[in-house]
């Protein structure tokens, strides 16, 4: 089956979850499922049910954690550089139908990878993968090179009233 490159941007919720939802889809169609999780460390409860779906989902993290604005340190930039290796490998792979990078928008517009970068792993994707890219700020030359982009807008968020991220729905 033809795979495309979809990006899952904007500044409302849904990215991560649009992402997931895919996975789960994937997984029901006998499809293995690669996610790269850019900045991201940590037990997010997605993280804990996937799991379950070890045998067809492999869920990997090359962030240190959320870092607060600024430039990012040579340890986050070297954990993101390790990830953009691991995920041409496991591109070439053949093994997975889907590859989900989460956050790799974010990644680049922080400055921990290059949108040049992202740019190379969707022009090095074999014709048989489904490509995910997520994140808010995708960076225009990203969404040109999609073939589906879907911009999540926030006409309201809890967020602003002051309701941070909750166990099971955000997190
Ligand atoms: P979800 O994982 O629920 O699908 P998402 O992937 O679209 O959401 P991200 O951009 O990854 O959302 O945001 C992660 C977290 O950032 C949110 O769960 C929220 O707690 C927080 N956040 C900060 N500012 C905002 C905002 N203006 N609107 C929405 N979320 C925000
Ligand atoms: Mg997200």
């Amino acid at each position: 089956m033809r795979g495309y490159v979809q990006v899952y941007t904007g500044n409302g919720k849904g990215k991560t979850t649009a992402a997931l939802g895919l996975a789960l889809r994937a997984v029901g169609a006998g499809l293995k499922v690669f996610i790269g999780q850019f900045i991201k460390l940590g037990e997010y409860s997605e993280i804990k049910a996937l799991r379950r779906f070890s045998d067809q989902i492999q869920v990997e993290q090359f962030g240190l954690g959320r870092f607060l604005k600024g430039r990012p340190s040579p340890e986050n930039i070297a954990a993101a550089r390790k990830g953009l290796a691991r995920i041409r490998e496991v591109m070439a792979s053949g093994q997975y139908q889907l590859i989900i990078l989460e956050e790799a928008n974010v990644a680049a517009k922080l400055g921990l990878i290059t949108v040049q970068d992202i740019l190379d792993i969707i022009e090095a994707k074999p014709d048989d993968v489904e490509l995910v890219i997520t994140g808010r700020h995708a960076s225009r030359r990203i969404i040109d090179a999609a073939d589906l982009v879907t911009e999540m807008k926030s006409i309201k968020h809890y967020f602003d009233k002051g309701v941070e991220a909750r166990l099971g729905i955000e997190k």
